[in-house]
């Protein structure tokens, strides 16, 4: 969108804080387009493809990975940007690179390791997706790290101990002075939710790990099956999940604008620092909120605590401390390029490493560590 067109409380990407290490201005595009190109660019997205949320990553080729839930969480947060005369650019920046820090087996994978550094200063993604655009990718000659904005970096980082908010600085300084991010950011954030609601859903259906008679408790989906019954009563199997599903993300991406734009057109801010002292403004409605929270908890009970699921998780659990314990043990073990650095703080080298792993990287190194006729 052009600069112009931007409401006045936008992230205007002229008027970013700007980035750490002085640079040239981009030619032909923004400040938050560079930053979109630079996330882009990087190896840790590409790593994305084949790191999981719920299922891993062997376990089917049509399930979500880490890049394609960005990509749908960039698509969603894109179309309310715009929508709200938003920048989009920042929008797409902070939704393509809000799971870059993620350990690989997901939510398993980030327990195991956050018990792995409990003494060590624990393990959060959301600062290890910090972390790995400020000093982990490494491929400019000038900075270490992709050397984004203020604006980009902040919205990635979502959550923060005050603890660890007074050693980030400046970045993490909302976290202390209990102010909001950007508009940007806060859309960001509410896709990522619209996002693996629905696709986790998606996903549990395909598996078998859910049935649609027991998904129908959701108050939110049985509404937008029967929707979908009433305009083709036969319909069934995969194309009744498609339809109803994609009804759904309809009405939460309808009813999260409908709802922001008339918080900013009541509190009217005039600039992104109005938008950090004013309350939340990017939200669903009351009614909507509540039946988001119900499907969320009908996914926590049904899917994310599957049997199944729970066995793959303790699983990847062992591998990740395994790794963990073998490394602290003997850091020889460490390639060489995580040796040198690993000669101050061993554990956060350590745990930079296994966050980095992609799900099969992570199975592989186990092997080669632990199974004796593997090299
Ligand atoms: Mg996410």
């Amino acid at each position: 969108m052009r600069d112009s067109a931007l409401a006045p409380c936008a992230a205007h990407p002229e008027r970013s804080r700007g980035r750490r290490y002085r640079e040239a201005p981009p030619r032909g595009r923004s400040e938050y387009q560079r930053d979109r190109d630079r996330i882009i660019h990087s190896t840790a997205f590409r790593r994305l493809e084949y790191k999981t949320q719920v299922f891993v990553n062997h376990e089917g080729d049509l399930f979500r990975t880490r890049l394609t839930h960005s990509l749908e969480v960039a698509q969603i947060a894109r179309s309310v940007a715009r929508s709200l005369r938003l920048d989009e650019d920042l929008t797409e920046a902070i939704a393509l690179a809000h799971d870059l820090g993620h350990t690989p087996f997901g939510h398993a994978g980030q327990d195991a390791l956050h018990a792995c550094m409990r003494r060590h200063g624990g393990f959060e993604h959301n600062l290890q997706s910090l972390r790995v655009v400020d000093l982990l990718e490494q491929r400019y000659a000038a900075f270490d790290g992709l050397n984004l904005t203020f604006e980009t970096r902040e919205g990635i980082l979502k959550h923060c101990s005050r603890q660890n908010a007074r050693a980030l600085g400046d970045v993490a300084e909302r976290f202390l002075k209990r102010r909001r991010p950007s508009l940007e950011a806060q859309i960001a954030n509410l896709a990522d939710e619209i996002a693996y609601n629905n696709h986790d859903i998606d996903d549990g259906l395909r598996s078998g790990l859910l049935s649609l008679e027991q998904i129908s408790s959701a108050k939110i989906f049985a509404r937008h099956q029967s929707l979908v019954l009433r305009q083709y009563p036969r319909l069934a199997g995969r194309r009744l999940i498609h339809e109803t599903v994609r009804r759904m993300i309809d009405t939460l991406v309808t009813d999260l604008i409908r709802t922001s734009a008339a918080n900013i057109r009541k509190q009217a801010p005039a600039s992104t620092e109005e938008v950090r002292l004013a309350p939340p403004l990017i939200a669903f409605s009351p009614r909507i909120r509540e039946e988001s929270l119900e499907l969320k908890r009908f996914l926590h009970h049904n899917l994310y605590r599957h049997y199944r699921v729970t066995r793959m998780s303790a699983k990847a659990r062992r591998v990740v401390e395994n790794l963990f314990e073998a490394f602290m043990a003997d850091t020889r073990l460490l390639p060489p390029e995580f040796q040198g650095r690993a000669e101050n703080h061993v554990a956060r080298v350590i745990a930079d490493y296994i966050a980095g792993m992609t799900d099969r990287y992570a199975m592989l190194e186990h092997r080669r560590l632990f199974a004796i006729d593997e090299t």
